[in-house]
């Protein structure tokens, strides 16, 4: 790791990591991700609807909404106004999980991570250090996206997978005190690896150990701290 221009290794017994900006390019879920959800949905909820993660996820827009589960077309509506304002709901989540996964599973999509990620996983997984995603998208896209990288499948270096229905939200300590729990690492052994400040210090008011991703062209990036890396491999992390 770089901290004033020299590389620093990071003692850890887990590494958790954030996607959008951290793994994977923010572009490729707003210019890739979103727009297919947003184009599949009408066919997806018509073909799916019977089926009980799609019947519970229009139940829960209808209801917010106060309509009945029949007025299809508002359902679609929410859910892709939800989409084009990057709103974190659930059932959206929920959805976009799944139709992502059928596009993958059809070839028609394939997901992005920069290219020094794939071997940095490889070489810390080799390590005994276990890996863990932490993202806002649903555990179902997670695996999905890591399943079908450009680069080939590494979903099976991952170890853990989190979202906001199964940790809370990303900006909140309690989420990573509840992650820590979970895992059953005391909260020094984990280092937090994202791309946004917020987040790096809800991890940190939680006790983790933190890295923020300042990645080259990530212009969502907000990393602040002068513990940062450019590039996963200018991370050394050692298990202890
Ligand atoms: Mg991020």
């Amino acid at each position: 790791m770089r901290l004033n221009g020299t590389m620093v290794p990071i003692t850890c017994r887990a590494v958790v990591m954030d996607i959008e900006g951290t793994t994977s390019a923010a572009r490729h879920v707003y210019d890739v991700l979103f727009p297919y959800a947003r184009r599949q949905l009408p066919a997806w909820i018509s073909d799916h609807g019977d089926e009980p993660v799609t019947a519970g996820a229009v139940r829960e827009v209808a209801d917010q909404l106060g309509v009945s589960i029949d007025e299809v077309d508002a359902v679609v509506e929410q859910l892709q106004s939800w989409i084009d304002q990057d709103v974190k709901a659930a059932p959206l989540k929920a959805l976009q999980g799944l139709i992502w996964e059928q596009g993958y599973s059809q070839g028609a999509l394939t997901s992005h991570m920069f290219d020094d990620v794939p071997p940095a996983l490889h070489e810390w997984h080799s390590a005994g250090i276990p890996l863990v995603i932490y993202s806002s998208g649903s555990v179902a896209a997670q695996h999905a996206l890591f399943a079908n990288a450009e680069q080939g499948d590494l979903d099976a270096f991952i170890d853990d997978n989190f979202d906001i229905t199964t940790a809370g939200p990303k900006r909140e300590a309690h989420s990573y005190q509840r992650i820590a729990q979970q895992l059953g690492i005391p909260a020094p052994g984990l280092v937090f690896l994202s791309d946004v400040q917020a987040e790096l210090d809800a991890a940190s008011e939680a006790g983790w150990q933190t890295v923020g991703v300042l990645r080259a062209g990530e212009e969502q990036a907000t990393v602040a701290q002068e513990l940062r890396v450019a590039s996963f491999t200018d991370l050394e992390l050692r298990l202890g």
